[in-house]
């Protein structure tokens, strides 16, 4: 079985195409500038074939896949024959409300309910929403399955997802705590218990998804019981540039007293705060770690500061599960950091944390970054959002 998945933003549409035998991956690629003129780059990873990247009009997301399927299946660039080799499509759908509590096949009736969740994730829903319309449109009757980033949180117990506001905005409104990276918790979750040889049921997991969007998943038996992004990803840990948990009061402070409305309020929150807010610098932890090696005091404590923040965020929910087994990083952050790692990890000798720098200086690996004797577990695991994606959607078509 061959699936297709698809990951598409505003402007943007990322791809790959999983040959689900091996759980290899075929092809892979990006639509750019959707909508204004238009790029494609597509990347064939069997068969020996050339990388295709030029810019070509993309004026709407269905020439955008038919684009991608084109090139899937042309002599040139293509991995597969016909369209009839790719079984089933795979959606990356950022917002599931409380309707979709695991990843469904797309009907009539599923669309209208993911334009109801819209109003959650105004900018994200509506492009994968169109993303879904233009497969269809160009692709016919081959199934589709939506995957949602919000599914994985919602076992979380009412404790956790609510907000301490009057009860009628959840009731009314939907107003609670959603959390958002969900598949990508879930992936190294699995793979954290498959390395332990352990079965999850049996695991306290805390999940450290460190990237440009960063969250924490406290999971307990395979199962989410909280995490620190909220009604929306904006809230939580200090980001790339988004600003993490603030009171409210500050918001109302700084309209106040600039006199901005609250578009660019949320814009300054959003795009102009976290790491780059505080250090003036950058966003990119990259360029955040050179600076601080050059004495950069404000550089340094834009990384202090998430590093506490990660540590007292997977402190708490050490203590909401009673335990932890493992401790994973994952995302770009996590993934290649190895600074940030050690500096998070230096927050864990409570629990009977001990790093072992060799391990922990690894890069592109599942591994284990704990001495041996390390009370608890502490794993380095490359996320693979796509691959669950694929996988749900082979459970769901197959
Ligand atoms: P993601 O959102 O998961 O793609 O992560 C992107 C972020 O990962 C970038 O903005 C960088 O801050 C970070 N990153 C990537 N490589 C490194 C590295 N070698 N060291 C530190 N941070 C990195």
């Amino acid at each position: 079985m061959k699936i297709l998945v698809i990951n598409a933003g505003s402007s943007s549409l990322k791809y790959q195409l999983i040959d689900m035998e091996t759980e290899s991956v075929m092809a892979k690629g990006l639509c750019e500038r959707i909508g204004i003129d238009g790029h494609l780059k597509h990347s064939p990873l069997v068969g020996g074939k050339p990388v295709f990247n030029e810019d070509i009009a993309l004026p709407t997301h269905a020439e955008a896949i038919a684009a991608v399927i084109d090139k899937l299946t042309s002599a040139e660039y293509g991995v597969v024959s016909s369209m009839k080799e790719i079984d089933a499509v795979g959606h990356r759908v950022v917002h599931g409300g409380e309707k979709f509590a695991s990843s469904v096949l797309i009907t009539d009736e599923v669309m209208k309910a993911l334009e109801e969740c819209t109003p959650f994730a105004p900018l994200h829903n509506p492009a994968n929403i169109i993303g879904i319309n233009a497969c269809r449109d160009v692709m016919g009757d081959v199934p589709m399955v939506a995957v949602f980033d919000t599914a994985f949180h919602q076992t979380m117990p009412g404790k956790a997802f609510m907000y301490a506001v009057p009860y009628e905005y959840y009731q009314n409104d939907g107003i609670r705590r959603y959390g958002f990276h969900g598949t990508s918790h879930r992936y190294v979750s699995g793979r954290c218990a498959e390395l332990m040889g352990k079965p999850i049921e049996e695991l306290k997991i805390v999940s450290c998804h460190m990237g440009n969007g960063s969250s924490i998943a406290a999971i307990d038996g395979g199962k989410c019981v909280d995490t620190s992004m909220g009604f929306t990803p904006l809230v939580g840990l200090p980001m790339g540039t988004r600003c993490g948990d603030l009171d409210a009061g500050v918001i109302q402070f700084i309209m106040n007293k600039y006199g901005i409305g609250i578009d660019e309020m949320l814009n300054i929150l959003n795009k102009k705060s976290g790491v780059l807010g505080v250090s003036g610098v950058s966003s990119d932890f990259r360029d955040l770690d050179n600076a601080a090696a050059e004495g950069n005091e404000r550089a340094q404590l834009a990384l202090d500061m998430f590093h506490y923040w990660v540590a007292k965020v997977a402190g708490s929910y050490v203590a909401a599960m009673n335990g932890v087994d493992a401790i994973v990083f994952t995302a770009g952050v996590g993934e290649n950091s190895k600074s940030s790692r050690k500096a998070i990890a230096e927050y864990f000798g409570y629990l009977g944390v001990a790093i072992d720098d060799e391990a922990n200086s690894k890069r592109g690996e599942d591994i284990m970054i704990s001495t041996p004797d390390s009370k608890v577990k502490v794993f380095v695991i490359p996320t693979n959002e796509e691959l669950v994606i694929a996988r749900d959607t082979k459970d769901i078509v197959g």
